[in-house]
């Protein structure tokens, strides 16, 4: 079995010369792959030799003293670096020995097949020569042999005829014997040559071509020892499991088996060994409320009514943030328990060491996010246990006003006949903003509190008897009457119910200790009643509603919050323990609350921010009025601003001042009563009345509206809003100014809420660039009045929008004077226009002027 029996055919022969072709080309193939793996090992020993230079930059130094886990490191990347080594060794080896040997290989088999080719053509040549002469040969023999038939044909006819001589029969006989004779000569040729090829026929099929398959195959498996040599040289050079590249990983392995927890850090510890951490003190800085007046006291929560909700917002937090808390500590603590199996089933593959490994550490990291969690929890609760003290305190007490001021220094509704000069009351509201009337009453001496001014009462059939306390000891007021249930009045027809009056209101209508009164406040759009004391301060306590519909404090309920009051008052209690808070006098309405039912409203006059303005009459004295309501679904914030008007416009008397006749705050809507002014809007009326006012008119118009700055100015009110739209005409052409909603009472006044509607082209530059009034910023107004007045309701600054009249005024741009204004009011504006507010006249100086003018004027055209 073998190349030379199994491979004679023509078939098998092209086979054997295909075979070689595709060796050759798997040798070629081989070639280029070596070629790229030696490149290819020789780029990866480069980069690990790069993976572990970068490995061994170690800090230097002490930190990692005695690491067993960095000396460990440190060697795996040595030994990196050796197998880099290796790797290029074996590439260096691989291209030298195997690539050389593939390479000398390929050109032996070429060679080889070459010589197999030629010889296997040059002996079927042969074969097939002799074959051909074969039948050549025969071709020759059948030839001489026709040739020979003729030849003797003729001779024996020849012969016949013309007996036994002659010349014709010697020339026959002559070409007969030739014939013969090459006949003869042929067929021993032929003879001779199908010996011959009978002979090389049996050498070609059993000597020469076996041999030459024979000698072929002989070729091939010795090429095929010199093959397997040289794949395994590729194999032994690309090994990584060979014995050297195992004693890298040994080390390595060593290395690794040496690092035990318990030794790490030992060395480190020893090194830095230090004492345990002092405990670091967190403690209130007390000065920090030094000047506070008691207000904020150190390590206590302050609860008042701007911390309040925020407080309980905060708890409301807080405890939904421990829920959770416990949530995930008691969802940590069960998988603490179930953890250890779900970890071994769910890892069979995994090495017993490593599931204990990864055991203890799921079981460490548990412990410290429980302990993590239970440091939250201590300090949550401890934070919740500090509102909920301070929440608690306070009770059914509203929370006290953050800003609770004393009553003297309260810019509100102080009623005519009590006003001091409100220029020295304004002074002395600056110096007292931080006042704090607890602290006051309780530094003076008993003796010198001002008496109580209560009458001592009958008790009523609800009132238990009265204690002996602070109320016994104080003189009464005469005349007061006592309260009593007998009548058949309700909560609102007491005259110490003031409906919806702002606290700020309250706090000033309360002014000694035991002096009460009831209100109504609306929080989270609940209506709530509040009884408002003032007991060392003011205190206000919400009326409790039980589960029955009755209402109490902390004592016993009542049907009715009236029967509570009285029950309160008359029984001398303290409204709530902590505050000790008790009834004295019951403090009525002041004439300037108005009940809203004594106002009938008649027809819409007009619609202001707040809600629509009517023309109404009072059912007591019929009096006309006009009425400015508040709209109901205002937020609570609105309304205070709404009855901002109110409070400014109470204090004034001028009759270039619209007058405040009353406030309805009983119940909603709430309104402001002032002095009907029937000619409505200035800016209005000048735009009727273009073509028919005259000069002097106008200049009248400019003296009214400067005699009631210049008082106001004296009052400390700055206006913010002064404009031909917030001035009215009243009878014989009176201007009053209106509109007090953006009015303060402050010698300046600086807004840090954002500069939301602010009309800009009436308004000062450094009001409007840093938000700073004073009164100079109405002179700057007032010239843009005057310039409104002279124009006859024209539109300032016409054509540009509010920033480009900005822009403009920087730049310094003023508005020329309207036609026919008098030079000297033309100059009065400028004056008053002047960018720096230092160098504007004031109303006092401004006053001085019209009046001038307007008596030069009328002396010379009327
Ligand atoms: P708001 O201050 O809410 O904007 P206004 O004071 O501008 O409201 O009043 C709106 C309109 O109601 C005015 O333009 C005017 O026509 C009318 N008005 C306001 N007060 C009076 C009043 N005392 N007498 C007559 N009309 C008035």
């Amino acid at each position: 079995m073998g190349f030379s029996t199994n491979l004679q055919g023509k078939i098998a022969h092209e086979a054997l010369l295909t075979r070689q072709d595709a060796e050759l080309r798997l040798i070629e193939g081989m070639k280029r792959c070596i070629h790229v793996k030696v490149k290819c090992d020789r780029d990866y020993a480069a980069a690990l030799s790069s993976v572990a230079s970068q490995g061994l930059k170690i800090d230097k130094g002490d930190d990692l003293v005695g690491s067993i886990v960095c000396s460990t490191w440190k060697t795996m990347m040595e030994e990196i670096e050796n197998t880099a080594k290796l790797i290029k060794q074996n590439s260096d080896a691989l291209e030298t020995k195997a690539l050389d040997a593939l390479n000398a290989l390929y050109v032996e088999k070429r060679k080889i097949r070459k010589a197999y080719q030629e010889e296997h053509t040059r002996i079927l040549q042969q074969f097939n020569q002799l074959s051909e002469e074969v039948v050549r040969k025969k071709a020759e023999y059948q030839k001489y042999l026709e040739q020979y038939k003729l030849m003797r044909a003729k001779f024996e006819e020849i012969y016949i005829k013309g007996g036994r001589g002659g010349r014709k029969l010697d020339e026959v006989r002559d070409k007969y014997q030739k014939a013969c004779r090459k006949l003869h000569l042929t067929h021993n040729e032929y003879v001779l040559l199908l010996c011959e090829a009978v002979e090389f026929e049996k050498d070609f099929r059993t000597v020469l071509l076996p041999g030459l398959l024979e000698y072929q195959q002989s070729l091939q498996e010795t090429f095929i020892l010199t093959w397997k040599q040289i794949l395994q040289d590729i194999a032994t050079n690309s090994d990584s499991t060979s014995d050297k590249f195992r004693e890298c990983y040994n080390r390595i392995q060593l290395n690794i088996e040496s690092i035990k927890p318990i030794d790490e850090y030992k060395d480190f510890t020893e090194k830095y060994k230090t004492n345990p951490a002092e405990p670091v003190k967190f403690t209130f800085d007390e000065s920090l409320v030094d000047d506070q007046g008691g207000k904020l006291l150190p390590n206590q929560l302050t609860v008042d009514n701007l911390t309040v909700e925020w407080l309980r917002n905060k708890l409301t937090e807080l405890e939904s943030s421990i829920k959770e808390n416990q949530e995930k500590r008691s969802t940590l603590t069960n998988n603490g328990h179930n953890g250890d199996n779900s970890l071994i089933n769910g890892k069979t593959t995994t090495t017993n060491d490593t599931i204990n490994n990864r055991l203890s550490l799921c079981i460490e990291t548990s412990k410290k996010e429980l302990n993590e969690l239970k440091c939250q929890e201590r300090k949550i609760s401890k934070q919740i246990e500090l509102i909920k003290a301070a929440l608690n305190e306070l009770g059914c007490e509203e929370a006290p006003s953050a800003c609770d001021l004393s009553i003297d220094n309260q810019p509100a509704f102080i009623d005519s006949s009590t006003e001091e000069g409100a220029g020295s009351q304004n002074t002395l509201n600056k110096h007292l903003v931080n006042f704090d009337p607890h602290r006051l009453v309780s530094m003076l001496p008993r003796a010198l509190r001002k008496p109580f001014r209560r009458r001592s009462v009958p008790s009523s059939p609800v009132a238990p008897p009265r204690t002996k306390n602070r109320r016994e000891s104080a003189t009464r007021s005469e005349g007061a009457d006592p309260l009593s249930v007998t009548t058949n009045k309700s909560l609102v027809d007491e005259e110490w119910f003031h409906g919806v009056l702002p606290r700020e209101e309250v706090v000033r209508l309360l002014r000694e200790d035991g002096d009460f009164l009831v209100r109504e406040t609306t929080r989270n759009d609940e209506c709530q009643t509040v009884l408002s004391v003032c007991w060392g301060g003011h205190k206000h306590f919400i009326v409790q509603t039980t589960l029955e519909g009755h209402y109490r404090f902390e004592g016993p309920s009542f049907p009715t919050i009236r029967e509570l009051i009285i029950y309160q008052y008359n029984s001398g209690l303290p409204v709530t323990q902590r505050s000790g808070a008790i009834l004295y006098k019951p403090i009525p309405r002041e004439r300037w609350e108005l009940n809203n039912d004594d106002v009938i409203l008649l027809d819409k006059i007009g619609r202001g921010n707040f809600g629509d303005v009517y023309r109404a009459q009072l059912k007591n004295s019929n009096e006309v009025v006009a009425v400015k309501t508040c709209r109901v679904t205002l937020p609570e914030e609105h309304k205070k601003k709404f009855l901002q008007e109110g409070r400014i416009l109470k204090q004034y008397d001028h009759p270039n001042i619209v007058k405040l006749i009353g406030i309805c705050v009983q119940k909603q809507p709430i309104m402001i009563v002032m002095e009907l002014v029937p000619g409505g809007s200035l800016l209005t009326f000048l735009r009727k009345k273009v073509t028919s006012l005259v000069e002097a008119q106008l200049m009248k118009m400019c003296l009214d509206t400067a005699a009631g700055m210049r008082y106001l100015e004296s009052k400390n009110c700055i206006h913010r809003d002064l404009a031909a739209r917030n001035c009215l005409v009243g009878y014989s052409n009176i201007v009053k100014i209106s509109d007090f909603g953006m009015s303060r009472e402050e010698e300046e006044y600086i807004v840090s809420d954002g500069m939301k509607q602010i009309p800009i082209k009436w308004t000062a530059p450094e009001a409007l660039n840093f938000g700073k009034y004073t009164s100079l910023c109405d002179v700057w107004s007032y010239g843009i009045l005057c310039w409104e007045i002279f124009s006859r309701g024209g539109t300032p600054y016409v054509g540009m929008n509010n920033s480009k009249a900005r822009e403009k005024i920087d730049s310094g741009y003023r508005m020329p004077a309207p036609e026919n204004t008098p030079d000297e009011m033309y100059r009065l504006m400028l004056r008053c226009w002047e960018y720096k507010p230092e160098n504007r006249p004031n109303f006092e100086q401004i006053y001085t002027v019209v009046e001038t003018l307007f008596n030069a004027y009328r002396s010379t055209f009327c």
